[in-house]
């Protein structure tokens, strides 16, 4: 490992400044120094791809052009606008997060670190980007990407993610960026970690940062720069019903605020335990989760979804209303929605294939 401040941050700075004016992805947040427009993209880009959030940060800021926008609307229809996002806690943070600029700051976003780092769903790397995009800072942006650029241009040994790695990662690049404008620092070190310097097989021979790189100097670039023992995915069954009434509408049932997927609306359902068959982890669910009795006709369809840590196996059956007055036990509501009405509701993906089936009459 080098020392901090051993790098030339002058010439390094130079380079990158050089390649990022010919490489840059055009994004549609690039060089936006707004701070409500900063701090959405930022919460969009924390656990979705920059292809993703490219194509929803236009929309998301049609629907809510201003922070007064956001901080009015109900978290319903915010939720409604993240759908297909994931890590739906997001919606909530900045529906609260508005509404708190909106009582403690008068409105206006807080320009000091500790306040925009106190804002909900705001950590170290989301209130470092928005004081370097919108406030002249010059803070260590350190995100997965970074930390890999980091560990390798320095030589840093161990698991990126352990505190002890980004603290001694936080002290390079302080180190690194006491000239130039963070604004730069931080776009350029984020586009040489997508584009460049990807976790394996990185493009050395294309880095503006080879001639500085500890790493690549030594000839020793696979050493350095990733997580130790990633965790192992697990596999998780997960049975849910599309439970029908006689007049033809459909009962779902809206997630609780804490856990996966808060506040999202569902077919109802849930895990499998042990070896329990499919169909009876779908009654006895249904029975926890609303209180009411239904027939377990045929499996519909099984969607596959990747979530951070494991795989989901959804099985989906059609069943039949059979007796029992729903009621909210494992939910914070449910509805009989009629099949037209489905799409006021935010859903997860997931779910929204099994919609996608049933307006289709299709099966998988
Ligand atoms: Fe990463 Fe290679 Fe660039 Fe070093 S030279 S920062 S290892 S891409």
């Amino acid at each position: 490992m080098v020392s901090p401040g051993s790098l030339n941050g002058r010439a390094a700075y130079s380079r990158l400044r050089r390649w990022f004016a010919r490489q840059a992805r055009p994004l549609p947040w690039r060089g936006e120094t707004d701070p409500y427009r900063v701090w959405v993209s930022e919460i969009l880009l924390v656990q979705t791809t920059a292809t993703v959030a490219a194509k929803r940060y236009p929309r998301f800021l049609r629907r809510f052009p201003t922070l007064a926008s956001l901080a009015r609307a109900p978290l319903a229809e915010v939720r409604k606008e993240w759908e297909g996002l994931g890590y739906y806690h997001r919606a909530r943070y900045l529906c609260q997060a508005a509404r708190l600029i909106t009582v403690e700051h008068g409105g206006v976003f807080p320009t000091a670190y500790a306040a925009v780092h106190a804002l909900p769903g705001v950590g170290d790397y989301v209130a470092a980007a928005i004081m370097n995009f919108c406030f002249g800072g010059r803070i260590p942006p350190i995100d997965a990407n970074v930390a890999r650029v980091a560990a390798r241009l320095f030589a840093i040994r161990g698991d990126v993610r352990s505190g002890k790695v980004r603290a001694s990662i936080r002290q390079h690049l302080q180190a690194l960026m006491s000239t130039g404008r963070g604004s730069l620092w931080t776009d350029a070190l984020i586009e040489v970690g997508a584009l460049v310097c990807t976790p394996r097989q990185p493009r050395c021979e294309r880095c503006p940062l080879r001639a500085d790189c500890c790493a690549y100097q030594h000839g020793k670039v696979a050493e350095y720069g990733l997580p130790r023992n990633p965790p192992a995915r697990r596999d998780v069954n997960v049975a849910c019903g599309i439970i029908r009434r006689a007049d033809g509408r459909i009962l779902i049932a809206q997630r609780p605020e804490s856990g996966l997927l808060p506040g999202l609306w569902e077919f109802p359902g849930g895990k499998r335990k042990g070896h329990e068959p499919l169909a009876a982890t779908c009654r006895r669910e249904i029975k926890e989760e609303l209180g009411i009795t239904v027939i377990v006709d045929s499996k519909r369809m099984v969607i596959r979804h990747a979530y951070s840590h494991y795989n989901v196996r959804l099985h989906v059956f059609e069943c039949r209303y059979r007796c029992g007055a729903p009621c909210a036990l494992g939910c914070q509501r449910f509805r009989w929605a009629r099949l037209g009405d489905l799409d006021r509701y935010a859903f997860p993906a997931a779910d929204r294939q099994i919609i996608a089936a049933i307006e289709g009459g299709s099966s998988s």
